[in-house]
């Protein structure tokens, strides 16, 4: 399994720090093959000595130049940084990134080589309208992305899952990574609302290979009782 941690704008330097010595701490723990990613606040990037992949949460498709207040590859080659999630709901919503910067972006940093953690999901509206408007919704957030791409894993994240609490169902889940397989033949993680009471039902449903957190990464203890269960 892969279990992602997205501190989204949460956590300061110092206190993300904290939290990845204390992690550390109860590496020896995670079982063989599981793999652990966090993706602190860009201000809170720095080379630290863990087992955990350090990624970010987004960056400019730039070396270097002048795109105030954005960060691009120099500045991410600093402290080696090599992950990156793209497509967030949040970027895509509330900062209004189209599906045509999103693939720009996607394939500046498929040509750097990056590892790409690719998000996808719908609205709500979409999922009331049945599983069929779902993977049709979905397949339009895979224009201009190369799905080949070795270095790619996608996160399946229905928007209304997004910090409500309120997590898919094991069967929606299982029907729509069922569909998105049989498009996309990548490592599938699932997000929304991810915590220690859900963990053990939803990575034992097929097709998924891991797990993006938002709130339940926030605190190493309820982090690790997913990393951990
Ligand atoms: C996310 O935003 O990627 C996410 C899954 O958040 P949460 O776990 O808080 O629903």
């Amino acid at each position: 399994m892969i279990y992602a941690g997205n501190f989204k704008t949460n956590h300061t330097r110092q206190s993300t720090r904290e939290y990845l010595m204390k992690m550390q701490l109860h590496h020896h723990k995670i079982k063989e093959g599981d793999r652990v990613l966090i993706f602190p606040p860009i201000t809170a990037i720095d080379n630290y000595d863990v087992n955990f992949t350090i990624g970010v949460q987004n960056a400019y498709p730039i070396q270097n130049g002048a795109f105030t207040g954005e960060v691009g590859v120099e500045q991410l080659e600093e402290f080696n940084i090599k992950t990156i999630l793209i497509g967030h709901s949040e970027r895509r919503e509330v900062l209004g990134e189209s599906q045509e910067f999103i693939a720009k972006k996607f394939n500046f940093f498929k040509d750097m080589g990056f590892e790409i953690i690719y998000c996808i999901g719908e609205p709500l509206e979409v999922r009331e309208e049945g599983e069929e408007a779902v993977i049709k919704y979905l397949l339009t957030q895979f224009k201009g992305i190369d799905t080949e791409y070795d270095n790619f894993l996608v996160a399946y994240e229905p928007i209304w899952a997004i910090g409500t609490g309120r997590s898919a169902t094991v069967e929606e889940i299982a029907s729509t990574h069922n569909e998105l397989k049989r498009y996309i033949n990548k490592p599938l993680l699932y997000g929304g609302s991810v915590k220690g009471s859900n963990i053990a039902e939803i990575s034992a449903i097929d097709n998924v290979d891991g797990v993006l957190v938002g709130g339940a990464s926030l605190k190493t203890e309820s982090f690790l009782e997913l990393v951990l269960h």
